[in-house]
């Protein structure tokens, strides 16, 4: 079967000719896989900054952004059956019995670092024609979600954000009461999303699902079909070209909540200095080498301390987020039906992988496809 692999010795990345997988226990599950979405990660490790093959192997299967059919359940995978639509999760536990994170199945907060991820981390990933992949690690998929649900997984990173948003939102004003709808949960509170990409536009979609007054903040200048987005969404979109830090803070009032997306350390400075009180900073970017930058950490701890401000990092996702996302990704399909037709850029062969990864992203995201759509 064919596989979009990169070794990380001869500095490649290609379509190799792999083995087919075949089911090692009983509670595996046979995909034939239909998406792989493309992002940033895959360009990173496409750069060899970093990825690394599993122990042994001179290469690492690509992909970790996917959407699968099951073809065979194994005998202790009864949850599933042939033409069931699945997304597969991407971290896989530590072996460290310690480990209370991976031991409860929450290897999103694991604590030893020693996972392993499909695609990224000593696992092969998903950009393959067919993947064998334990039960507990899918999710099941609604058959009216095939078009947009490769998109399920990057939209945890929001998923998995918002549920801890919740969670202190409980503990302090306006004290949300847990059995307020998800489409509430925002209602009269403001978020500001700093990043206009993928990660940015899932994350202002879920916040304004989740009832945010939502404003996208980057340096695109408007119009874009990513601008045009953030508008049909019913968000606001400022460009940071045309708008400082303390104007857009002036408009918006208290800033209740910052969802970072670019990965840009000098950028999240800056919106963390105009942070609202009570107000919570999420961080998902994840920056490379970046030009030293001066900062006033006295003026920071000041104003965090006397704001009640909460500073939030969050990566990867649990099955809770993937629950989460797929749910959404249905409510975005019903609201704004014109947008989700637009969120898919292309599907292309895998043999222009390559090419996709590392070139310049058109639209806001490219899928690999090995089986086109039925
Ligand atoms: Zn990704
Ligand atoms: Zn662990």
């Amino acid at each position: 079967m064919k596989a979009v692999a990169v070794f990380p010795g001869s500095r490649e990345v290609k379509v190799v000719e792999r083995e087919g997988p075949r089911l090692a226990a009983p509670d595996q599950v046979l995909l034939r896989m239909l998406d792989i979405g493309i992002c940033g990660t895959d360009k990173e490790i496409c750069s060899f900054e970093y990825g690394t093959p599993p122990p042994g192997d001179d290469h690492l299967v690509i992909g970790h952004e996917s959407l699968a059919e099951v073809v065979e359940a194994g005998p202790a995978a009864g949850r599933f059956a042939p033409g069931d639509l699945v997304v597969p999760s991407v971290r896989r536990p530590c072996p460290h019995p310690s480990c209370l994170s991976c031991r409860s199945g929450h290897q999103d907060y694991c604590y030893t670092g020693d996972f392993t991820e499909r695609g990224i981390k000593e696992a092969h990933g998903f950009m393959a024609e067919s993947v064998a992949e334990h039960e507990r690690y899918l999710n099941l998929v609604p058959p009216d979600l095939r078009e947009i649900a490769v998109l399920a997984e990057p939209l945890t990173i929001a998923e998995k954000a918002l549920e801890q948003i919740f969670w202190v939102m409980r503990r302090r004003p306006p004290w949300l009461d847990p059995e307020t709808p998800r489409d509430e949960r925002g209602r009269g509170l403001s978020a500001l999303v700093l990043g206009v990409g993928p990660v940015g536009l899932l994350g202002a979609m879920a916040l304004a699902t989740a009832g945010f007054t939502t404003y996208v903040y980057s340096r695109e200048l408007p119009p874009s079909p990513r601008t045009d987005l953030v508008g049909a969404i019913g968000a606001t979109y400022v460009s940071s070209q045309a708008t400082t830090f303390p104007d857009l803070a002036e408009t918006i009032g208290n800033i209740d909540l910052i969802y970072e997306a670019v990965g840009h350390s000098h950028f999240a400075l800056e919106a963390l200095r105009v942070l609202g009180t009570n107000g919570i900073f999420v961080l998902t970017g994840v920056p490379g080498l970046q030009a030293f930058v001066e900062a006033d950490p006295a003026r920071l701890m000041r104003e965090m301390v006397l704001r009640n401000q909460v500073l939030l990092g969050t990566v990867n996702a649990g099955p809770g987020a993937f629950a989460d996302a797929l749910a959404d990704l249905d409510l975005f399909r019903r609201r704004w039906p014109a947008v989700v037709r637009t969120l898919i850029a292309g599907r292309y062969p895998p043999e222009q992988a390559p090419d996709l990864i590392l070139g310049r992203p058109a639209g806001i995201k490219t899928v690999i496809t090995f089986n086109a759509p039925a």
